[in-house]
């Protein structure tokens, strides 16, 4: 058996591995490299396997999340015409996110141009995209629904048995079973493993007992998040102050987990009278479709999000939701000086309405901004996060004078207390571990805590390109 990684080693993004065994080749994930400035040449130079990718078998896809999922389209540009497994809400998200993937491919693509033309340089040179959305809607017509639970036949000898890992709505970890020889072989993905005891998804199914190969994600692999009664804080202290102050509330959240997680947390601090009755706008297309996907999936919600459900329709008054469509209701909602709560999108404020909630709403004194989730360097979240007194939107400088809440215990990765525990479920150490999806000091540190905690032989650290022989 043969295993290359082909991203997400020594890094968070473009998740893409090889495996080959007996005459089967086949992918595990197939994700976009994101962030920094080596991204776009990543991309490209991207699944480069050496030989034709027709020559794959299958591709197996853990979760939505476009550095799982983004490369998709540009394996099918290349000629990939085989299947491509997820659970059926992966499939539901991805017709979501991989359109808007390709949208924002075509529309940076666009703007390169126009930047070239107005400083005088043609148009020879411009940024092609990286795949057109036409281009996303072909790969979406490879994707093949795999129940959780369900052992499935890929290739002679090959199954595939896709376990909830409690990360995104239909994230998976994968258990693929190699019938070689008479003896079976069980391999094991993590994908990205989830926090237990959070609210609206189940908890990540515990591991397999034993394993030949164990590939485990490191994103939160050196530290632990806070707890969630320290952000509940949090978030009724942005609430006090807007309500003594009488501005708005604006929260950026990530269209996909949080923005539901976000819905949960303040409609519990309203059933736990922790914060007065309210309405919730939700003023983001992607949210908005996000959340539906969410709720026409009820057996993945967990049984503390059924009830807060069955509360908030008993108790119509509590907590009211209103998801805005179109963009007049997004416009008539930046004119709003007083008393709104705004969710919005994205969530790092580097594009979507949030943008615009932004550009009114930070000048003034009297408004708080609600920070949910990472905010990477270079983002417009991440400058509000450090401290900017200016910032700009859409070219125009902006002050910033609200106040800026940021709450850390929101993730939905486990930290390193929870993928450990996740560990535990092992009964042997897997006879193969290589540590993956992380900064590099996070995965080192990952690494050395799974040999002192839990008394594994080292595992291995792959780097990007990096072939092993099993
Ligand atoms: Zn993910």
């Amino acid at each position: 058996m043969r295993i290359g990684f082909f991203g997400a080693a020594g890094e968070v993004t473009g998740s893409c591995t090889l495996v080959e065994v007996g005459g089967c080749r086949f992918l595990v994930d197939c994700g976009m490299f994101q962030g920094g400035r080596e991204a776009r040449s990543k991309n490209l130079n991207a699944l480069k396997f050496g030989g034709d990718v027709r020559g794959i078998d299958c591709v197996l896809l853990t979760h939505a999340h476009i550095d799982h999922s983004g490369l998709l389209p540009m394996l099918s540009v290349l000629g990939y015409r085989g299947p491509v497994l997820a659970t059926p809400a992966t499939i539901d998200l991805l017709q979501v996110l991989l359109r808007d993937s390709a949208h924002i491919q075509e529309k940076e693509s666009e703007w390169a141009v126009r930047h070239r033309r107005r400083r005088g340089g043609g148009t020879v040179g411009a940024l092609p995209p990286l795949y057109t959305v036409a281009q996303a809607e072909t790969a979406l017509k490879l994707l093949r629904p795999a129940a959780y639970g369900v052992s499935l036949q890929v290739a002679k000898e090959v199954t595939v048995r896709f376990h909830d890992a409690g990360h995104i709505l239909g994230s998976a970890w994968l258990e693929v079973t190699l019938g070689v020889a008479g003896r079976p072989r069980r391999l094991v993905f993590s994908g990205d493993i989830g926090m237990s005891g959070r609210p609206v998804l189940q908890d990540p199914e515990p591991a397999p007992a034993d394993a030949d190969l164990l590939l485990i994600e490191s994103t939160y692999g050196d530290r632990l998040h806070r707890p969630l009664a320290e952000t509940e804080d949090e978030i009724v202290a942005a609430f006090d102050r807007v309500r003594h102050t009488g501005g708005n509330l604006i929260i950026p959240a990530f269209a996909v987990g949080r923005t539901q997680e976000v819905i949960y947390i303040l409609a519990d601090l309203v059933r736990r009278r922790r914060l007065a009755p309210l309405k919730i706008y939700v003023d983001s297309p992607m949210a908005t479709a996000a959340t539906r996907i969410t709720w026409e999936h009820p057996d993945l919600i967990d049984r503390d999000t059924h009830e807060l459900i069955a509360w908030m329709r008993r108790t119509p008054g509590q907590v009211k939701l209103e998801f805005v469509a179109d963009v007049e209701g997004s416009r008539a909602l930046n004119q709003v000086r007083s008393g709104a709560v705004i969710i919005s999108a994205s969530g790092m404020c580097e594009a979507g309405r949030i943008k615009y909630h932004l550009r009114e709403n930070l000048p003034r004194g009297e408004c708080a901004i609600l920070v949910t989730g990472f905010q990477a360097m270079g983002t417009l979240g991440r400058r509000l996060v450090d401290g900017a007194r200016q910032v700009n939107i859409f070219g125009r400088p902006v002050a910033v004078r609200a106040a800026i809440h940021t709450v850390g215990g929101l993730s939905a990765h486990a930290d390193q207390a929870g993928l450990l525990a996740w560990l535990r479920g092992f009964r042997h150490p897997p006879r193969n571990c290589f540590v993956v999806h992380g900064e590099a000091g996070a995965s080192a540190a990952f690494a050395s805590a799974i040999q002192e905690q839990l008394g594994w032989p080292a595992p291995r650290l792959p780097r990007l390109g990096e072939w092993f022989s099993l």
